[in-house]
């Protein structure tokens, strides 16, 4: 007997990003017929693999190439001077192009790596080679007024990439939705809940244009931020003294705003991987429920 499969879908095996579980879902064979793409993207809503709700890719074997949570943590409201960016320089890239090219979770990756001071790499197609400006100088914008990414950011087609290979060999490199490369485990080993809520952001919102300029208020925001505790930490304050319940009052006091603990734990983690300064006993005196309840 012949699988019974519908001519209409095609089952494929996902995973859930959270729990793990695993389910087979019948996804519409006609996903690609649309557009020219290599992945599509899928949203799993709540029971039908488990009680979460997730994000998956899936390449045209029908064969989930990735899972992303689609729940994630929301910036404080800071009211900050927003800094008029140079409208030219928009329009050196297409924000529809990026939009329906670069994946959301290959964002996520590269706003993590930029943050954390790391060099990040992402590869094309070598027909798609026009994407490399657009990516270079949508890239360069989001991050102006706030961080120095120059040499940190790269885009190469696979052909150029293979014969530069020794040039990447610290960066954290991106094809699609996969990671090739991440020496420091910055992907792997952490929550980027707060980089799904920027990449929520930039592809939800309907206009181009307000779209570019919040995710660049984001990383501004994050940039304002980490400055702002750097102050603290330089200000003779001793590492060892502080503990997280510090460290938020005086962010709230600092910029008159709420910080989510979560968001807390991301600034300090750029401090860390950045800036080569942590604290000790980052929990010292928190009741552990408590913190637990906070952070959920
Ligand atoms: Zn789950």
């Amino acid at each position: 007997m012949p699988i019974l499969e519908s001519d209409a879908n095609k089952e494929v095996l996902v995973i859930c990003p959270k729990c793990k579980k695993q389910a087979r879902i019948p996804i519409p064979q006609n996903i690609f017929k649309e557009v020219n793409k290599t992945l599509a993207t899928v949203r799993i809503e709540k029971n039908v693999t488990c009680e979460h709700e997730f994000i998956i890719y899936i390449d045209r074997n029908f064969v989930s190439r990735g899972e992303m949570a689609s729940d994630y943590i929301i910036s404080p409201v800071i009211s900050t001077e927003r800094i008029e960016l140079k409208k030219d320089l928009m329009s050196e890239f297409d924000i529809t192009i990026i939009k329906v090219n670069l994946y959301p979770l290959a964002l996520c990756y590269t706003l993590r790596g930029l943050l954390f001071g790391s060099q990040v790499l992402i590869i094309i197609e070598d027909e798609n080679e026009f994407l490399r400006q657009h990516y270079n100088a949508f890239i360069s914008y989001i991050f102006s007024n706030s961080f120095d990414i120059s040499q940190k950011f790269a885009v190469e087609t696979v052909k150029n990439y293979e014969s530069n290979k020794k040039k990447y060999k610290e960066y954290l490199i991106i094809k699609n939705v996969d990671i090739l490369q991440d020496k420091k485990k910055f992907i792997k080993s952490h929550d980027l809940g707060v980089e799904r809520g920027m990449a929520n952001i930039f592809y939800e919102n309907t206009s181009p244009l307000e779209s570019v300029l919040l995710l660049n208020n984001e990383v501004q925001k994050v940039a304002l931020l980490t400055n702002s505790l750097l102050k603290l930490f330089n200000n003779g304050n001793q590492l060892k003294n502080l503990n997280m319940s510090m460290i938020i009052d005086y962010l709230e006091k600092t910029h008159e705003t709420k910080v989510n603990i979560k968001y807390c734990e991301f600034l300090l983690q750029i401090i860390k991987y950045r800036y080569q300064k942590s604290i000790p006993n980052l929990y010292r005196g928190m009741e552990f429920s408590k913190f637990y309840k906070l952070s959920k």
